[in-house]
């Protein structure tokens, strides 16, 4: 099968640069190997930033019937300390919308936009094929063959896999750990977001659809052994839920008398870092090019951003050679630095403090004395900085 442009991976990057590409008047396959609705290891924190490039996608008026609350204040729930600040004001304010729900409007609105949809089907390799390549996939209806003159990787970061996208294998003993769960009957301002602070991790809580309250964090892998090691009979996700209770008056206000909605679920290790926007021929989306720490919640914002940039560097000639490739690449990649590099660095410095308990407990003291650090933060975190439409 013949196609303008193959991508792999329905989460916000691929969908959203599926859609674009294909309004564009690209023909374009996209591969997903769950099937939806599924739940995703996420805080499902959306900013305000990425609303006009959901309104361009066609999704925004579904998004906002659908979206929690919107988030005016930020907090800092550590120890026995609860400090909130407002939200920077930037193009509004931004809400949470389960990955379950969010995923399947986007893949939705791709399969609308003209977007052939292969799901469930799994992207196994590439082969260079002419000027172009060939995507080998395998999905329910068994193996096929995909041609294009351009490949997308949107496959996240999280999977180790054999595509020349995939990042290498990682076990190490300071990797995070990405945890995520539902609670009803929880406890909190409808308009706030706080940030959590644990011993060997951190974490988000807000209001989504429904009635939701996403909780979802990182803890790093040998402290989850050790929680593990005093408490042998509990699953991993039962002593981070302990830990994060015991670690936290907030948490404890928030989720103590509530009730879990759906099991925990567990990813990673996460892979936070800038990388090739593009290389071998691959033009990559979302976490594949990079991923900030999510405790700044902008990496659905990412994927989607970084979609919609990629699809404005490839613009409409539906058949770039691989020069144009090549230079469509360098265009879309310093748009993705000017974006996001800035983000991430400060999303990493963050992160470190918040990972080591001597800074942490000096952030602490320093935010409660100066709430306004967090409104500062959430800025460097890239809240108030859209994207340039061209
Ligand atoms: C604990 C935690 C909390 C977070 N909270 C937030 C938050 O509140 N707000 C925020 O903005 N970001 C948050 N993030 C980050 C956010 O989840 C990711 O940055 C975002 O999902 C990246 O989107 P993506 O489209 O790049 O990849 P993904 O969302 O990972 O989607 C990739 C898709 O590709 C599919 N796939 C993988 N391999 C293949 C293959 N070989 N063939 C076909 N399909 C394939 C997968 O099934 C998946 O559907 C959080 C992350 C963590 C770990």
């Amino acid at each position: 099968m013949r196609f303008d442009a193959v991508v792999i991976g329905a989460g916000p990057g691929g969908s959203t640069s599926a859609i674009a590409l294909a309004r564009a008047g690209w023909r374009v396959a996209l591969i997903e190997k769950a099937s939806f609705p599924r739940r995703k290891v996420c805080g499902e924190f959306l900013s305000a930033t990425s609303l006009p490039v959901i309104d361009r996608l066609g999704i925004g008026e579904d998004w906002r019937a659908a979206a929690g609350p919107e988030v005016r204040r930020l907090a800092l729930f550590a120890g026995e300390r609860v400090v909130d600040a407002p939200m920077p004001a930037g193009e509004g304010y931004g809400r949470a919308l389960g990955r379950d729900i969010l995923d399947l409007k986007l893949a939705e609105e791709a399969k609308r936009s003209g977007v052939a949809l292969f799901q469930p089907a799994r992207a196994l390799s590439l082969a260079p094929d002419g000027d172009g390549q060939i995507v080998h996939i395998e999905g329910s209806d068994g193996e096929a063959e995909l041609q294009a003159s351009v490949v997308i990787a949107a496959h996240g970061s999280w999977e180790p896999g054999a595509l020349a996208s995939h990042l290498p294998k990682r076990h190490e003993r300071t990797d995070l750990l990405g945890f995520k769960a539902h609670f009803h009957g929880a406890t909190l301002a409808r308009d706030l977001m706080p940030l959590l602070a644990c011993p060997g991790g951190y974490g988000g809580i807000v209001w989504a659809d429904g009635g939701r309250l996403s909780l979802s964090c990182c803890i790093r892998r040998d402290v989850l052994a050790e929680l593990r090691q005093r408490d042998p009979g509990l699953s991993a996700s039962a002593a981070l839920h302990r830990h994060l209770l015991a670690s936290s008056l907030g948490i404890r206000r928030a989720i103590g008398e509530a009730v879990l909605a759906g099991p925990w679920l567990a990813a990673g290790p996460i892979r936070p870092g800038i990388r090739a926007a593009y290389a071998d021929d691959i033009f990559r989306v979302g976490n594949v090019a990079g991923e900030s720490h999510p405790i700044i919640a902008e990496g659905i914002s990412m994927a989607i951003q970084s979609g919609w940039l990629l699809a404005q560097a490839l613009g409409t000639d539906t058949a770039p050679s691989r020069a144009a490739r090549q230079r469509a690449g360098k265009r879309y990649e310093a748009a993705w630095r000017r974006q996001f590099a800035g983000r991430i660095r400060a999303a990493g410095l963050f992160a470190g403090i918040a990972l080591h308990a001597p800074s942490a407990a000096v952030a602490g003291a320093l935010i409660a004395a100066a709430p306004a650090i967090l409104t500062l933060g959430a800025r460097l975190s890239g809240k108030t900085k859209p994207i340039a439409f061209v």
